[in-house]
């Protein structure tokens, strides 16, 4: 009987298998499948969530009558949320690939035009999008036998590096420092920070500032949700007994969600303002470039204006503008212990 079951279970899945993979071939991979659960799951949550209040709390419904900025507002942050989510899901998060590839066009590109021009082509002119800072690309292009993009990495490596230490073992394509290979997409990430399954994308250098804010209105959308239960459990009007069970239920839950996304929002705020990404933060000691560097030294980092600039306003430069490795006199500098002076002129800042 028990025996009997479990085929017919899989049969029934593999039939399903089979069905979406004929109607909707993307469905056919179940790293996809699983990820559309998840995102319809996420809507389904927030509609019930939200939905809920602005069913029954007949209050709200009154005072939305009477004030109707108050519930668009929250309206407002409800989509907002979403579309964040489903922004951040579908950017890059700056594959190594990509940027060598816009490196390889926006080499062929310079030495196409730099004979007729000898000025730097505009990228203005092309179609395609060429995000690559023009200073490391000229660098890159002086004499050698090494790809443009060999050549640009290798300049961010210390002198006497060898291209084999950096190359991924699985796509084979140069790493510049602080990439990192993504088993679950397959892919190197320029400044890998995690691969986040309820995104169901990686997050890098591309999409960090997105998955911030992302976290940020999640947790705003947390604490509103929240005051309304709070405010419909207070309020007078009579209610049935499920309602009230099922209110203390979703508060609960919501409780959780947001102890979770505030230690979040708090966790990545610390790493953008250090210039660090999760993973350089939790496999520090086993990153070979970071071996060896004390713990209290964040050597990306540029001081907390600068890396909250770099990280949100610094569209203009370059998507995937790669930071060098730090020198060791960079690093001993960064190690000083701060001094009174150090601190009234701000060391930590700028
Ligand atoms: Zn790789
Ligand atoms: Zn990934």
């Amino acid at each position: 009987m028990g025996a009997h079951c479990v085929n017919l279970c899989r049969d029934t899945r593999d039939r399903f298998s089979d069905r979406c993979s004929r109607f909707a071939p993307c469905f056919s991979d179940p790293a996809r499948r699983s990820t559309f659960c998840l995102r319809v799951m996420l809507v389904v949550l927030h509609l019930v969530n939200a939905g809920f209040v602005l069913v029954f709390d007949r209050g709200l419904i009154e005072k939305a009558r009477k004030e109707p900025w108050y519930i668009a507002l929250y309206l407002l942050l409800f989509i907002s949320t979403l579309v964040q989510y489903f922004i951040t899901s579908y950017s890059s998060p700056g594959y190594v690939l990509d940027a060598m590839r816009a490196v390889d066009e926006a080499a062929a590109l310079y030495n196409s035009t730099s004979g007729a021009s000898k000025q730097p082509a505009s990228s203005k002119n092309v179609s395609v999008v060429i995000t690559i800072d023009r200073k490391q690309l000229e660098q890159s292009l002086l004499d050698g036998n090494a790809t443009p993009w060999t050549k640009l990495v290798m300049d961010l490596y210390p002198p006497g590096s060898s291209v084999r230490n950096w190359t991924c073992s699985y796509c084979h394509c140069l790493q510049p420092p602080r990439a990192k290979h993504c088993h679950d997409c397959d892919k190197c990430v320029l400044e890998y920070d995690h691969h986040c399954v309820w995104l169901g994308t990686c997050i890098g250098k591309g999409n960090h500032c997105r998955f911030w804010w992302y976290i940020f209105e999640e947790t705003c959308l947390c604490i509103w949700t929240g005051i309304l239960y709070i405010q419909f459990l207070k309020s007078s009007i009579s209610k049935a007994w499920w309602v009230y069970g099922l209110v203390i239920l979703l508060l609960a839950s919501l409780s959780i969600f947001f102890v979770f996304l505030l230690l979040l929002l708090l966790f990545h705020s610390y790493l953008v303002l250090t210039n660090q990404s999760t993973y350089e933060l939790v496999r520090r000691r086993r990153i070979p470039y970071l071996r060896g560097i004390p713990e209290r030294v964040f050597p990306f980092s540029r001081g907390v204006c600068r890396n909250l600039y770099n990280f949100c306003c610094d569209r203009s430069s370059s998507m995937y503008k790669m930071q060098p490795l730090p020198t060791a006199m960079e690093i001993e500098e960064k190690s000083k212990p701060y001094t009174c002076a150090d601190v009234m002129s701000c060391r930590c800042c700028c």
